[in-house]
Parts: C-alpha cells; sequence; structure tokens
C-alpha cells in the first residue's frame, strides 16, 4: 500500500480546481456532492455551467487571472482536470508550498490520488488501485455497491445520534462495541435499514439495560468465545465467509505457523495477533499452554479466534482445543476451513475419487519415520485407494517402502504438492519408487503427498507426459 485513504474536510477552506471541458465537469460534480467551496480557473475559454443547479453554482467561485501566481491562504488541495502544462506547473507550485495536489491521469504530478467512491452518506467507501488501474477500481465499486445496503448512510447517522448516551451508559469498550453490533445485526438495524428510523429510535430507546442487551453475565463483563477457525491452506480467498466474519470480529487471535501473511491482513486492524506455533527452529509453546491462552482470554470477556492452516480438525489438534474449552466451561464454536489435500486437489487437479478408478480416500499423517512406522500400510493394499499425506517430507522414504511392502505397484502414480494455492506453489509428480526423488526436488514445504492413479489426471502430470512426448518425437526427428 503506498497510498493511504484519509478523508479530506472539505468545510474547512475552499479547493482550487483548474481545467475545463468534461474533466473539470465531473471532478465538479464529485466536490459538489461533497459540499466544497471551489476556486475554479477555467484554463481554456469561458466556464462551462450547464446542468448544474443554482444552489450549486453558489459554492462555486468562477476566478479569474492566472492560478499560477494566486494566493493560495486557505486552500486544502488542488485538483487539476484538463488543464494541460498549466496543471503540470500548477502541481510544482503546490508541491513546493506542501499543499496536497491531484494532477488526473498524471501519476509523477500527484501526491495523492483520486479513489472511485461509493456514496451514501455518512458512509463513504474509496477505492484505488495505487493509480494502475481505474477499471478495476470501477469493478470493485460496482461489487461494493451491490452488497451495501441503500440506507446504510442513515444506519451511520441514526447511531452517531445515540452514541454520545450510550457511552455513558456502557463504559466499557469491549461491550459496547458489542452493544452496536447487536444493534446493527438485529431488528434495529434491520428497521433503519428498511426506512423506519422512528420504529427503530423507539425500540433503542426502550433498551432498560444496554450492557444487558450487549450480552454482559452477571458481574457485568461481557461473555467470552472461542472461535476455532480453519484458514484453508494459504490463499485468503479461500477463507470462508464464516472464518472471515470471526477475524474481523475478533479481539484477538492465536495463530499458527502455516497460517499466511495475506491471511492475517484479513484480521481487524486493532485486534492482538498472537503466534503460538513453531517457529523455524524454535518449539512452539506447546499445547497446554495455548488452552491456558485460549481460555484466560475468553473467560476476561475477549472474542478469541484460534486460527489454524487448513482445517482444525484435520490434523490440527483442534479436538484437544475443544475438549479443553469443554472442560473450563468456555463458549466456542468451529468454522472448517479447505485442509491443504483438498486444496492441493483443487490446484493441481487431482481427482481424489475418479469413477472405478478411485473409490476410497485415505487422509494419514506420517510426521516422522516413527509415524509411518506405526501406520498399518496393510489397509491400504487397495490400488483403488488414493492415499493422502500430510507432514510426509522427511518420512518420505518409509512411507514409500510401507506401501511397496503391502503391494502397491512401484509404477503408482504420485504427487508432491507444496505451499498449495499460495503464490509460490509448486508440483513434482512421478511414481511410488520415485517418491524420495520428487521430495528433494521441492524447494521446501509445507507439503502434502498423493498417491494413487488419480495423480495421473492431474495437471502437472499431464504437463510431464506432454514434454515426454515432444522431447521424443524430437528425438525421432533428429
Ligand atoms: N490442519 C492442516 C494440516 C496441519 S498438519 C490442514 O488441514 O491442512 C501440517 C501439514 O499440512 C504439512 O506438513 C503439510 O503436509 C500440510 N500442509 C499445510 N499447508 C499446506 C500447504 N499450503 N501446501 C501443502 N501442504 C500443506
Amino acid at each position: 500500500m503506498r497510498y493511504l485513504p484519509v478523508f479530506l474536510d472539505l468545510q474547512t477552506g475552499p479547493v482550487l480546481l483548474l481545467g475545463s471541458g468534461e474533466f473539470v465537469r465531473a471532478k465538479l460534480r464529485v466536490l459538489l456532492a461533497a459540499e466544497a467551496r471551489i476556486r475554479w480557473y477555467a484554463t481554456e475559454g469561458e466556464h462551462d455551467v450547464h446542468g448544474f443547479e443554482p444552489a450549486q453554482l453558489a459554492r462555486i467561485e468562477f476566478a479569474k487571472g492566472d492560478p499560477l501566481t494566486a494566493d493560495l491562504t486557505g486552500v486544502v488541495a488542488i485538483f487539476c482536470a484538463g488543464a494541460g502544462d498549466v496543471g503540470v506547473t500548477m502541481s510544482l507550485r503546490a508541491k513546493s508550498v506542501g499543499l496536497p495536489v491531484n494532477v488526473m491521469d498524471d501519476l509523477a504530478h500527484s501526491t495523492f490520488i483520486f479513489p472511485a467512491i461509493v456514496d451514501r452518506g455518512d458512509v463513504v467507501v474509496a477505492i484505488g488501485t495505487g493509480g494502475t488501474s481505474p477499471v478495476v477500481a470501477r469493478r470493485v465499486r460496482e461489487k461494493i455497491e451491490a452488497v451495501l445496503p441503500a440506507r446504510i448512510g442513515d444506519l451511520a447517522k441514526f447511531i452517531g445520534r445515540f452514541r454520545k448516551s450510550i457511552h455513558a451508559r456502557i463504559p466499557e469498550m469491549a461491550l459496547r462495541r458489542r452493544f452496536w453490533e447487536r444493534v446493527i445485526d438485529g431488528p434495529i438495524g434491520a428497521l433503519v435499514l428498511s426506512g423506519h428510523r422512528d420504529d427503530a429510535e423507539a425500540v433503542l430507546k426502550g433498551i432498560a439495560d444496554p450492557s444487558a442487551f450487549a450480552g454482559a453475565g452477571v458481574s457485568g463483563k461481557a461473555k467470552g468465545h472461542v472461535a476455532l477457525v480453519g484458514a484453508g491452506p494459504g490463499d485468503p480467498d479461500l477463507l470462508t465467509v464464516k472464518a472471515l466474519r470471526a477475524l474481523q470480529d475478533a479481539d484477538v487471535v492465536f495463530y499458527d505457523e502455516l497460517v499466511s501473511p495475506e491471511i492475517l491482513d484479513r484480521i481487524r486492524r486493532d485486534a492482538a495477533r498472537v503466534p503460538v506455533g513453531r517457529r523455524v527452529g524454535k518449539p512452539g509453546i506447546g499445547q497446554e499452554a495455548i488452552n491456558k491462552l485460549l481460555i484466560d482470554a475468553a473467560t476476561s470477556g475477549q472474542r478469541v479466534v484460534r486460527l489454524k492452516g487448513g482445517d482444525a480438525f484435520v490434523f490440527g489438534r483442534g479436538g484437544e482445543e475443544v475438549e479443553a474449552l469443554r472442560a473450563a466451561g468456555v463458549a466456542y464454536s468451529v468454522v472448517p476451513g479447505i485442509t491443504a489435500g483438498l486444496g492441493a486437489a483443487a490446484q493441481f487437479e487431482v481427482p481424489l475419487t475418479f469413477r472405478r478408478e478411485a473409490l476410497r480416500i485415505s487422509f494419514l499423517t506420517a510426521h516422522k519415520a516413527a509415524d509411518a512406522d506405526i501406520v498399518d500400510w496393510s489397509t491400504m493394499t487397495d490400488s483403488k485407494m488414493t492415499v493422502v499425506v500430510y507432514m510426509g517430507m522427511t518420512a518420505a522414504p518409509s512411507v514409500r517402502d510401507g506401501l511397496l511392502a503391502a503391494g502397491r505397484s512401484p509404477r503408482t502414480p504420485v504427487g508432491v504438492f507444496a505451499r498449495v494455492t499460495r503464490p509460490d506453489a509448486q508440483a513434482a509428480v512421478g511414481t511410488l519408487d520415485q517418491l524420495p526423488d520428487l521430495v528433494d526436488r521441492i524447494d521446501g514445504g509445507p507439503a502434502i503427498l498423493i498417491i494413487g492413479d488419480v495423480v495421473a489426471h492431474s495437471a502437472p502430470w499431464r504437463r510431464q507426459n506432454l514434454n515426454q512426448v515432444i522431447s521424443d518425437l524430437l528425438e525421432t526427428a533428429q
């Protein structure tokens, strides 16, 4: 993020507008919507005001003379649109006195850029693309326009009117926030959004005990809660809607080392973030300690998210955490995530089941050779079973040996899929006898192993075969 979005108060002084033609008229419309006082220099010909209302014109000062020598005292910002070279020279002057300046379609001469705007009264959304693509910004705006209720601005205004009185009645901040969330998400919010503001006001005023309404227990403290959330394998777009909501609602997030930075970016800005996983070369704080952190945070009234890579109930120790929470009487919920095996299957097109070829799937872990040794490989003799191995990189030789001993063919297709759904995802495919070599070809984990005939349908396998066919053809041609 190179450009920080801020909201400029245009009531505090005039803005300078330079330019002529349709571009300047478009800027005029936006600035008038923001109730700006506008000092407008037409850089070519006369000020063209057709189509504007008299009330709007009253806020425009039709400036004469040379803007390059004009007095800039009290000016809030400078906008140039369709101003040609005058705009560029004005930009140099604005920069020399430290005034924010925007020259339309000219990043080099602008100190701020103009976002695409969703305008719902008090609720305004600004969308920027760092000046790279206004078309993308407009597409994003269309999406936001589609999901934002028309009266969301009314809702903000409504809450604004009661903020002070509720502040006095609920001193504790976390509880206050929850009060407003319940207002917004419940019948009161629905009334405002459907245009029944007076009814909404009556219901709000009828709340006898705002703390109780916000969900406070007998102690007057908010009730805490732990959401066990699966973060998926890395791509933030693979978070579920529920997971995203939990991240946006959290007071504190305890996360594992597998959770990608892009997903941490989706956490509410002022929530505390606590890493509790293993770091490179350092052990984690241990499951007992994590359980205690979760319980303590929830008991103190916080909304806690326990964020784990993939799914919490697939080799994620989520079961143990839920047991600890239950024993401590802490309220919890579980939000599933896309487990790494499914992420790999989707990204690299490995159909885990396939008509008559693959009828069963086994998910197993082979963390250490010792784990691989206790796996009962004899249950995996069925060639119609796809085997998905977690934490299997170091134990790859034992996995291979186990499956060969169980009678699986050394020619069984296998794939090693690393950092799946992340920008640097990687795959190596081959046959079961080559499994440890394939792992060696990967530049670091985490990686999942998939073993079974279905790997022959995968995209990397098809690509590899195609390359083979081409090099064979080239060889015969020589
Ligand atoms: N709960 C997680 C699994 C945790 S065990 C889940 O459901 O996905 C850790 C193992 O998961 C890693 O050793 C690796 O085998 C696998 N894994 C996790 N994230 C991965 C990713 N992005 N790409 C490939 N494998 C991954």
